[in-house]
């Protein structure tokens, strides 16, 4: 592990003031993947600003939604009334991910910001990563890419992003409120992360210095009851997503679609959606037919490459078991 300086914020304008004065500074939440990162040497920050003990973990109804506090613990989140009553599938994506005791210590922030669970990545020996040196290319391209990306990849970076909470995020169409020394701004979660392009280093739409402080949840679509978080793994736990999806339906009485939001993780750069297959079942009675059709359109373009070509029949059929199972057909 390279040296590095370590301090405490007490209060969040006196810590994005420090990391912004500093370069190379990142903030340190739980701890849980930065500090693993650091201890392989994918990570070298020259300073790190512990910010575990900020009072932002708050969980708190406003305006019709609710507000989770970025140091909020993930365990915390998944467990709160307010999340199990109104937002089910976040609670059922966060008990998808890690142990318990890393959910324990795992904040809501960190969990937005992990990085990829590429191999190539993970192992800085390996020299062929753009995200570590721009231009160095891509190993996982041409290597052992089994749970790498099958959609919105590029040239330069086919990895996947490894949250299970950013996909019910991006489902239930949250927003991440940022702070820097300029004030506060709010960003829709579906353009907070980026897709790898010409620059997969630049992972999400956080600038240096700007620390995330909140996310906001909007009301819940219908009574946030129809919806479902589907993840499909190697091991049933502690293991990363080979295919996951966020379903989350708003049901007629007279079984029609309303609205419909769908996410999937393990295959894409960030959580991935698509307005035509959202589109597409507007309207319909709900069924597994229509749910076929939908499942269809989110693959639409998906790129396998030599041992990931798995994904793509298990994306369909992961889209159509959880759209199954959120709208009680299953
Ligand atoms: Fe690096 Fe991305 Fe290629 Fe993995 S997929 S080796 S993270 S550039």
């Amino acid at each position: 592990m390279k040296p590095f300086t370590y301090s405490r914020a007490s209060d969040v304008a006196g810590a994005v003031n420090a990391a912004e004065r500093e370069p190379g500074t990142r903030y340190l939440g739980g701890g849980t993947n930065l500090v693993d990162l650091m201890k392989t040497g994918a990570e070298h920050p020259a300073h790190l600003i512990d910010i575990s003990r900020l009072p932002v973990n708050q969980i708190a109804e406003q305006g019709g939604g609710v507000r989770i506090g970025a140091m909020a613990r993930n365990s915390d989140v998944a467990a709160h009334p307010l999340i199990r009553q109104k937002y089910p599938v976040l609670s059922q994506a966060l008990l998808s991910g890690a142990s318990p005791q890393v959910r324990n210590m795992a904040t809501v922030g960190g969990n937005l910001l992990q990085r990829t669970r590429c191999y190539y990545f993970y192992d800085a020996t390996y020299t062929e990563c753009n995200k570590h040196v721009a231009g160095s290319g891509c190993a996982a391209i041409h290597g052992y890419n089994r749970m790498h990306g099958i959609l919105g990849t590029s040239e330069q970076c086919i990895a996947t992003h490894p949250s299970d909470m950013a996909v019910a995020l991006t489902a239930l169409d949250a927003n991440v409120v940022i702070r820097s020394s300029k004030g506060e701004r709010t960003v829709p979660i579906h353009l907070f992360f980026r897709l790898p392009g010409e620059t997969p280093q630049i992972e999400n739409d956080l600038k240096p210095g700007e620390m995330i402080t909140a996310v906001d949840l909007p009301a819940p679509l219908g009574e946030g009851v129809n919806s479902h978080y589907l993840k499909v793994r190697d091991r049933n736990s502690f293991a990363f997503a080979l295919v996951s999806v966020a379903a989350v339906l708003d049901i007629t009485a007279d079984n029609h679609i309303r609205a419909a939001r769908i996410s999937m993780g393990g295959v894409a750069h960030k959580p991935w959606r698509s307005d035509a297959a959202e589109q597409a079942l507007r309207g319909r009675e709900k069924s597994e037919s229509a749910f076929r059709e939908a499942a269809e359109m989110m693959v639409r373009g998906a790129h396998p490459y030599r041992y990931n070509g798995f994904k793509v029949e298990l994306a369909r059929r992961a889209t159509v078991r959880a759209l199954m199972t959120a709208s009680g057909l299953a």
